[in-house]
């Protein structure tokens, strides 16, 4: 996570410590853009009850649209009780480290 930390700081400065923002990273399928996109993971969860009174799981679609193509990609994120992530799910692209984000194409 060393290389992720210093990215955030490189361009988020100066980051209070109750940001809960977490940022995901596609690839385009159509045409290999790379596309950053930031998930906060106490506004942007929607709670799902199993007719219970505390949420029993979360989560979150979001349509991710680069500027080269324009096709949207949609991205499902599935988070448990302790909003940690449970699974995940992209149509028309795929999920990618920030590793792969921050590396030149060959
Ligand atoms: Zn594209």
């Amino acid at each position: 996570m060393g290389l992720f930390d210093g990215l955030l700081r490189l361009l988020g400065g100066n980051r209070a410590p109750t940001d809960h923002g977490v940022y995901y990273y596609v690839r385009c399928t159509k045409c290999g853009e790379k596309i950053r996109f930031r998930v906060d993971l106490r506004w942007d969860l929607a709670p799902n009850y199993d007719g219970d009174d505390q949420a029993s799981s979360f989560s979150v679609t979001k349509h991710i649209v680069g500027q080269k193509c324009f096709r949207p990609i949609e991205v499902t994120l599935d988070f448990d009780r302790n909003r940690k992530e449970s699974r995940r799910s992209v149509t028309g692209g795929e999920l990618i480290t920030a590793e792969e984000y921050a590396a030149e194409e060959g």
